[in-house]
This record gives structure tokens, sequence and C-alpha cells, in this order.
């Protein structure tokens, strides 16, 4: 169907029906202009150095004009949010510009704050500037750490003010609008197959679970019920692994809404997200779940098995077999302990895989609970530590770690020392040199990662028109896992000022 020429005919908040997408129209922002693009983003989908400064890029990755030929939609989909069932959502701020394919893989381009939806319910449609480099940067260094994620290729000033929050005397907050352009296979998460099996319409459900299967699995070449179970079964794979990674590098996403879990097992939707800084397993950086902290560090696998379980819910209808897809989730937990193990074992440098190594570390775990550690500094130093080290030499390499060494009693040191020795024990038992073990677990502890207080110099910068230290940390955080001289004062614990400071959603 023709567009109408207003956009906002179309876009007016409400139940859309058997429908997996509407088609809409970005809003115009009255004075677009360009932050920061990735090249690397760019260079995937066919655009060189040189056409992120053009008119085009400018016009089409702001909203500001429609690309011929291609024809903009926003994604109806439904979730659980919080472990409550919300309903329809869909896509409030995202328009999805077109598909690209390039070497054979067919990527989405999506604008993010361009605008309302017909699924904008009672939101504006648009992102502050905040929230914006917020996900820019950390799409980008997430890639870089080798966690699967979307992807960001620009970042634009809208030249609009948006109106966030109300400050507490009464005045209106505004704040910069800004559109971040996402780039991702597509942005098909779990909740999209749940609108469907809840609304019963089991006619859509099975033209977008073979939709999707069609052009985003086409491996699976399988009919029927067993090609939907060879689906399920990769999308449960797929999430494991993302989430062995965030356990890996101290990501917290914040909003594990089945809303926001990707059918490609990557990561999705960088609102409040945060990393962890001591290592605190019952941390989340999301202020409106402090109560119950379901989108804790340590209780992410849970919650993404939980997640599963709502996919499994939504699938049954095509599938009419509960005992497959129980077989399926039942494997993850199995699967997930192993490939934690396994990938812990490698933050510690163990190339020889032996059973005990899930008592160590188990006791190394606790430790780091027990008084404040800083985990990206804790591992990376852990790298320093050579075979023939004393127990003191080894705890002097890790000790910088410690927020405050009047914590460091006696009970905690001897904690300490036991595990050292053991550890020391345990290396000596690999028949890797120190050398070597040190450069593989150089490639897994990142030394750099965005720290919550690195995304808010960044921020508060940037709202000043200063974007210099925006492009420090995109370029840093390219070659996390490698040393970087000039870069060392950001290898550096959080400062006490920053304590607590969390990030942001909207
Ligand atoms: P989130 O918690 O970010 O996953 O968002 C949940 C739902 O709220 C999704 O349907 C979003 O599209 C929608 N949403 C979030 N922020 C806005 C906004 N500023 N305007 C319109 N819709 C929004
Ligand atoms: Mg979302
Ligand atoms: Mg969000």
């Amino acid at each position: 169907t023709e567009l109408p020429a207003d956009s906002n005919e179309i876009n007016v908040p409400r139940q859309v029906h058997k429908a997996c997408y509407s088609y809409v129209l970005p809003k115009k922002p009255s004075n677009p202009s360009l932050i920061h693009a990735s090249t690397e983003v760019a260079n995937a989908i066919s655009l060189s150095q040189e056409d992120l400064f053009s008119a085009d890029f400018l016009n089409t990755f702001s909203g500001s004009t429609v690309y011929s030929g291609t024809k903009p939609y926003a994604l109806n989909y439904a979730g659980h949010q919080f472990g409550n069932w919300a309903g329809q959502l869909g896509d409030g701020r995202a328009i999805n510009l077109t598909e690209v394919v390039h070497e054979n893989k067919t990527l989405t381009l999506q604008l993010k704050g361009a605008g309302p939806t017909p699924y904008s319910r009672t939101a504006d449609g648009f992102a502050v500037l905040r929230s914006s480099i917020r996900e820019h940067l950390c799409a980008e260094a997430m890639h870089y750490l080798g966690v699967p994620t979307t992807r960001s290729l620009s970042l634009m000033l809208s030249g609009d003010q948006v109106l966030r929050d109300v400050m507490y005397n009464g005045n209106p907050a505004y704040e910069k609008g800004a559109i971040v352009c996402r780039v991702a296979p597509s942005f098909i998460r779990f909740g999209s197959f749940e609108l469907f099996a809840s609304r019963q319409d089991h006619v859509n459900l099975k033209l977008l679970t073979d939709f999707t299967i069609k052009h985003h699995f086409p491996h699976i070449k399988k009919e029927g019920v067993e090609k939907y179970l060879a689906f399920f079964q990769e999308v449960t794979q797929t999430t494991l692994n993302m989430i062995v990674h965030w356990q890996r590098v101290g990501f917290v996403h914040g909003v594990m809404n089945t809303d926001n879990m990707s059918i490609h097992g990557i990561t999705i939707d960088y609102g409040p997200y945060g990393w962890l800084e001591d290592y605190n397993s019952t941390w989340t950086p999301n202020t409106t779940d402090s109560q119950h902290k379901r989108y804790r560090f340590g209780n992410q696998p849970e919650i993404a098995l939980w997640n599963l379980y709502q996919l499994a819910n939504s699938l049954y209808p095509l599938i009419e077999d509960a005992k497959p897809l129980e077989a399926i989730l039942d494997t993850f937990s199995i699967d997930y302990e192993k490939e934690y193990l396994n990938m812990m074992q490698n933050k510690l440098g163990l190339q020889i895989k032996k059973e005990q190594d899930a008592v160590l570390i188990q006791s190394l775990t606790q430790l780091l609970e027990k008084v404040e550690t800083d985990m990206t500094i804790f591992f990376r130093n852990l790298s320093n530590v050579t075979k023939n080290n004393t127990t003191i030499t080894a705890f002097n390499s890790i000790k910088e770690a410690f927020y405050n060494e009047k914590d460091l009693d006696e009970t905690i040191l001897k904690g300490w020392y036991d595990w050292l020795e053991k550890y020391s024990i345990r290396i000596n038992e690999e028949a890797i040199s120190d050398f070597v073990r040190k450069k593989q677990m150089d490639k897994v502890n990142p030394k750099y990662v965005l720290r919550n207080y690195m995304a808010q110099l960044c921020i508060d910068d940037a709202d000043k028109g200063d974007y210099s230290l925006l492009n420090e940390l995109f370029e840093m955080l390219k070659n996390p896992y490698d040393e970087q001289p000039n870069s060392q004062k950001w290898f550096a614990k959080r400062p006490d000022w920053a304590r607590d400071k969390v990030g942001c959603s909207m």
C-alpha cells in the first residue's frame, strides 16, 4: 500500500492485528548532523569512508529522506517484561529502513529515535543524546570484545529537543535528540513469536516462523516439525553462547525482557546496561529493578532459560508436542555449566581441562565477592602470575584490583593466599609456558571495557558539543585486548565519585 504523505496519519498508537509490521515514515529532523560513524560497519554494507560525509548518508540515516526504492517499517511484537505478560509492544521508536545483502548475508538497517510509530503507545518515539551515545559506543565495544551483538553504524543529532523528565522544580527538562542507525541480520525477537501465539493467530505464527527460517536460518534443511525444532535448538544454543560471553566480560544487560531477546542470539537494546566493576553477582545497573534484581549479573543465565521457555511456548502450536521442546530446554543448564566452566578455565589460562577446576573457579568467584575487587583488573593482571612465583609475589600481581586495602583483613588475606597457592599448583600442571599462558589469557580477559563512568564523561562532554572523548573511547575500544600505553588511564578502578552511578534507559 502507498504511504500517505503525512506520516502522522499512520502512526496513531493502536493494536495492530494480523501483521508483523506497519509501514511508517521517519519524522523529519529539523537540523540533522553527524556526530560519529563506524567505518567498519559502513564497510560491511559497502559504504566507503567518503560516503559517510555525503548528503545522502546524512539524509538517509537521520531519517530526513527516505532512500529511493525503500519502504521503512516498524515491527510488531509482544513480550514479557520483568516476568509479566505485557501484550503488544512493537517498535515504538525504531524504524527499519531496508535490508541490504552483502557477501550473501542480509543486514537490516534500523533507525532508533526517528519518531513515533503505531507502537509508540504513550511515548514519543525519540531518543536522547546520552542514551544514543551509550548504544553507539557499547554496541561497537561489544563487537570488538567478540560478544555477539547488533552493530551501530551512525550517531546523529536531530537538531530537535526531546522532553524526557520533569525536573524536581517542576520545570520541563529538555535534552538533545539523537538518532542511531543499528545494524543486524534482523530485529526479530522472541516477542515477535509471542505476539501471534498469544493471539492464537497460528496462520501468522507459521508465516513468521517459516519466513525467519527461510531467510535467516537457510542452513536448516528439514521440513515440518523437525524444522521448527532445529530452529528452536539453534536459538537456544546461540542465546547460551551470548550469555557465556556476557559473563566473561562482566556485561549486565539490565532489561532481559523477552522483547529484548534477539532470535539471532545477539545482544540487543542497550538501555540501562552496565559493566561489573567490583565483581558482584547481585549487581544490576537497572534502578527500576533494584528491589527484586531480576536481571542481576548472576541471574542472566537463568533468565535466558526463562525467556527460552516463553519462546518454546510460542512455537508449541507449530509442534504440538511438548517433549522435544522440553528436551532442548533441559540441555540448556547442563550445556551452560559446561560452557561456563570452559570459559572460566580460559580466563584462568588453564589449557588442560580438569574436572576439579570447577572447585578452583567456584572458590575464586566466592573470594571475588567478599571484598570489592575489580573484575577487569583482576583477570587482566592474573596473567602476570608465573609458575615459580611465591604466593606473596603472585598476590602483588593482583593487588591493584582491590578497591580498599583496608578490607583485606587476616581472613580475607588467608583466603587469597590459599587460593593463589592452589592456582600456582594448577598452572604448574600446565605444559604451556608462562609466556604462552599470558598471551592466551590476554585474549579473553579484556584490558579495556566501557566502564559506566567512562560513558558518562563522554556524555557530559558531548552535551557541550565536544566529541573528542567519544572518538578517543571509540578507537580504544576497538582493541580491548591490546596493551595501549596511551590509554593506560582507562585501565583503572572506577573513581569514587562514580560509585553507584548507573546508566539510563530512555
Ligand atoms: P525497552 O524497555 O527499551 O525494551 O522498550 C520497551 C517498549 O517501549 C518497546 O516497545 C519500545 O519500542 C518502547 N519504547 C521505549 N522508549 C520509547 C520511546 N521513547 N518512544 C516510543 N516507544 C518507546
Ligand atoms: Mg527494547
Ligand atoms: Mg530500550
